[in-house]
């Protein structure tokens, strides 16, 4: 037999493994000299009592023959599902029930949706870029093309009319450059997707970050309902990297080569996939209550006042960064020319605090370096203060 042998085509990403590996080497040869960790990927404040209270609750019903549940539909009951499209008309988006389908998080759909487009698609990402959408349509033996995000156009890649797409990948605000684009500049996206027949996936992962008037939805932008996806997590919004939740919009009217992308999704995921546990489904709808709407908005806000507290401080340096107003990532240029994995060096060896290389994350990335909000607000400070007395030496 053979395996599959478009897995020897995947780039070996040992971004992680070599920023734990230069941590801790340094760390044992430097015990008396603490590291503060700015690279975390993964929230740190617990989950909402909302969200707690409906897992407690969901526990309990499991526990009682009448309130038992077995499998759930696949896209989720309906009071879940009703409860999200309640906070996308929160802020003046209108998808119905029916188009939603609740998940187990945006991860396995970023990475699945591929699956019901034909094997030759042409795959358009940005540059740089969260590393699931080019990994899985590599194993899936397609080929990418790339669209380059920079500082000349803010790290918000546009589309190039003169390169054909099938299937485009966009996250907005972004991982890992935390840059938000404008509904205007998706709707040059939209635009352009319509034109070439293409469907855009579009991972709004971060959307509750947002401050300002950038994107929320895709589907704010007119002409998005005949072009794209959307996917969305509970992740960074209400903490549920460990829970696992999420949720997908594919509007109904959305068809390509004469199927309906709903109706092949489904198809895909009644074959694949049984649904999401009765707790976590109660648990992502009390988010969307009143009450766990705020108590979400409390730790968003620790989490914005870590960004700032890291904006400021490039701000005073004078480093050119994106993010941190609508995302828990700062993305820096590395200062006086450094190169990412030289900056990351520098910074553990002369202030012991740790970010992520940019250039994992994409060939425009080279140079780069994120800083993300999820560490405490004391360590935020501190690391911070470090920098700055290093740089502005
Ligand atoms: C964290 C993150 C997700 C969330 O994935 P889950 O499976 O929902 O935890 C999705 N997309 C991006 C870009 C992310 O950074």
């Amino acid at each position: 037999m053979k395996v599959n042998h478009n897995f020897d085509n995947l780039v070996p990403n040992y971004l992680f493994a070599d920023v734990a590996r230069k941590t801790n080497e340094y760390i044992a040869a430097h015990p008396d000299k603490p590291v503060i960790r700015m690279g975390i990927g993964d929230v740190t404040l617990p989950l909402c009592k909302a969200a707690v209270d409906a897992l407690k609750e969901g526990a309990e019903d499991l526990a009682h023959k009448e309130t038992f549940k077995g499998y759930p539909d696949y896209e989720g009951y309906d009071f879940v599902r009703e409860a999200i499209a309640g906070y996308y008309k929160s802020f003046g988006v209108d998808v119905g029930a029916d188009e939603i389908l609740v998940t187990d998080g945006a991860k396995g759909d970023s990475a699945n949706l591929q699956e019901i487009f034909s094997a030759d698609s042409v795959v358009l990402v940005t540059d740089p870029v969260y590393p699931v959408y080019v990994d899985s349509n590599i194993m899936a033996g397609r080929n990418i093309v790339y669209a380059p995000a920079t500082e000349e156009n803010g790290f918000c890649a546009m589309p190039d009319k003169s390169v054909h797409a099938d299937l485009i990948y966009l996250c907005s605000p972004n991982n890992p450059t935390g840059a938000a684009y404008t509904k205007a500049q998706l709707k040059e996206w939209v635009d352009y997707a319509n034109a070439e027949d293409a469907i855009i996936i579009y991972d709004a992962a971060y959307e509750h970050f947002v401050v300002d008037d950038s994107a929320r939805s895709i589907f704010q932008v007119e002409g998005a309902r005949t072009c794209a996806i959307e996917l969305c997590s509970m992740s960074k919004t209400a903490g549920f990297t460990g829970t696992r939740g999420g949720y997908t919009v594919i509007p109904k009217e959305l068809e390509r080569d004469g199927h309906n992308i709903y109706t092949l999704w489904y198809r895909r995921l009644s074959t694949k996939y049984n649904g999401v546990s009765w707790p976590v489904q109660k648990a992502i709808a009390a988010v969307f209550s009143e009450e766990g709407l705020k108590e979400i908005d409390e730790n968003i806000n620790y989490y914005r006042k870590n960004a700032q507290v890291i904006m400021e401080t490039f701000d005073r340096l004078g480093v050119f960064y994106t993010g941190g107003k609508n995302s828990p990532y700062v993305w820096i240029k590395c200062p006086k020319g450094m190169g990412s994995w030289e900056f990351f060096d520098y910074l553990l060896e002369n202030a012991q605090v740790v970010g992520t290389p940019g250039e994992g994350f994409g060939e425009c990335g080279k140079g780069y370096f994120r800083f993300t909000s999820f560490s405490s607000y004391e360590n935020t400070v501190e690391a911070m203060s470090r920098i700055e007395s290093l740089l502005a030496e």
